[in-house]
């Protein structure tokens, strides 16, 4: 029975040219993650020349790279030291800037893993194969020759997964949700996932926050999900081998996606008829799944029509989850939440954190280091059948269209005359299911310019569940390719591993 992990891949700290202490950075991982690689930058063999304009560029590379050099040793055993099978798991791991072959950062469960340099992703892999390691292209979608990654040298024996989405944004295609928008410049369909697999590549996806100041898996900026056995750094490696991966933005989207009974980053053979099932848990109310064969949109499930089919049941118990969002102000040095959510006449079945780290994406000039720029007390304190109990820091968002918001989300067993109570700095809001069912409430810390805390619509289970099967007998290719994608009403999205049909 395989069970479902979740986990950043790719993330950076102070130990190189990112911010915040690697002691911080496992802390946050450990914090809503199952397992997590942390990155040192290592290389750019083909860096631009230093120049006056590129001086700064070129000097922060290098220090940050003889910084990693210097202190590799210490950093791999406090990544080991971390590692403690069936509670958290690590995997040693550093990154080799290309603008040829595009950006890899390479994954290994050896702890013996050797900090060695090397021409390109594809060369370095093989010098460090006595280590088994996989190299993630990242990044992708950057344009050909200025670190976006090159189809014509991908090798899938080397790069199972692919990380499809992170804070640079989502390289699925030239037209998903989340285009590029760092320095580093646009995104160019010649570089995206379906051109990839329109080329016969054969890969699976991964998420991973790429972040700068050791919060891997900061809320929203990308995480994997991998399915394997247990808990453990064997197990979870099998699984990243076999491709049993998907990624999602932030909400711990459970997906089950299977053809003829295998299971996503499978190779069926000869298939003609062909049975494919989908199961998603989501967080959030569902607004459209597509399934995608050859890149091609195959199966579109809406949302409404999820709803439309589904017969309300009033009086009985049933399931929900609520959001409760907190932020906003204009703190831009933290502000501390402490807070407390309850279920009267009802029960908390489960609950989640969607807790972020500071963003920074790479160094500016007169940026100093901050060892605890991510030191943010984000975690549930307590949790019964009852309440939740947490703390968080939150911070002024940083434009009307980005959220610096902290969040929990809580699984409700109850019915429409159950209540439910946030109680937060001081102040108190309490409703019914049946009036959370109407729409979200918000309420505010102070008169003006406040902090605030938004409690969610509540959405029913018959909105974030569903089970969802279809047949096919048509062969449009010797190999076609199936995989899905889930996007909620939040705009959070889940992206399903192919299942590859060799006929
Ligand atoms: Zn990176």
């Amino acid at each position: 029975m395989m069970k479902l992990f979740w986990g950043d891949l790719h993330n950076h700290c102070g130990i190189t040219y990112g911010f915040g202490a690697l002691t911080n950075a496992l802390e946050a991982a450990k914090g809503q993650l199952d397992f997590c690689a942390i990155i040192g930058h290592a290389m750019w063999p083909d860096m631009p020349e230093r120049t006056e304009d590129t001086a700064f560029l070129v000097d922060f590379h290098n220090e940050g790279f003889a910084k990693l050099q210097a202190d590799w040793e210490a950093i791999r055993s406090k990544v080991q030291e971390a590692n403690i099978p069936h509670e958290f798991v690590t995997f040693q791991g550093y990154e080799i800037h290309s603008s040829e072959f595009g950006d890899h950062h390479v994954v290994s469960p050896s702890d013996e893993l050797p900090l060695v340099y090397a021409a390109s992703p594809q060369q370095l892999a093989e010098e460090l194969a006595p280590y088994q390691v996989i190299a993630v292209p990242h990044h992708i979608g950057y344009t050909p020759g200025y670190r976006g990654t090159n189809w014509g040298a991908f090798r899938s024996d080397i790069s199972p997964i692919v990380e499809v989405f992170s804070k640079h944004g989502c390289g699925m295609s030239d037209g998903s949700a989340y285009p590029y928008y760092h320095t580093m410049g646009p995104r160019d369909s010649r570089n995206t996932v379906f051109e990839g697999l329109n080329q016969g590549k054969k890969f699976s996806f991964a998420g991973s926050t790429d972040h700068h100041a050791g919060y891997p898996g900061s809320y929203g900026d990308g995480r994997v999900a991998v399915w394997a056995e247990e808990k453990t750094r064997e197990s979870i490696w099998e699984a990243i081998k076999a491709g049993r991966t998907y990624a999602v933005t932030g909400d711990k989207i459970e997906c089950q996606f299977t053809l003829n009974g295998a299971c996503m980053g499978s190779e069926v053979e000869a298939a003609s008829d062909r049975h494919l099932v989908l199961d998603a848990i989501c967080a959030d109310y569902i607004d459209k799944i597509t399934v995608y064969k050859n890149t091609k949109p195959w199966k579109v499930v809406t949302g409404d029509s999820i709803m439309m089919e589904t017969i309300p049941s009033k009086g009985s118990m049933s399931r929900y989850k609520i959001r409760v969002e907190m932020g906003w102000g204009e703190s831009k040095h933290g502000y501390s939440w402490e807070a407390k959510a309850s279920v009267e006449n009802g029960k908390l079945l489960a609950a989640d954190s969607c807790f972020r780290g500071q963003s920074v994406l790479a160094p500016e000039p007169g940026m100093s280091e901050n060892l605890d720029i991510n030191k943010l007390d984000n975690r549930l304190v307590e949790q019964t059948g009852q309440s939740l109990r947490w703390t968080c820091t939150t911070f002024q968002n940083p434009s009307t269209l980005h959220p610096a918001t902290a969040a929990v989300i809580l699984e409700v067993e109850g019915d429409e005359a159950s209540r439910v109570v946030v109680e937060a700095n001081g102040i108190k809001m309490e409703f019914s299911l049946a009036e959370l069912l109407t729409g979200s409430r918000s309420m505010h810390v102070q008169p003006y310019s406040s902090e605030a805390i938004l409690i969610h619509r509540a959405v029913p289970e018959a909105a974030y569940q569903v089970h969802l099967e279809w047949n096919d007998t048509e062969k449009d290719k010797d190999t076609d390719v199936y995989h899905a994608e889930i996007r909620q009403a939040n705009h959070q999205f889940a992206w399903i591993s192919p299942i590859f049909v060799k006929s």
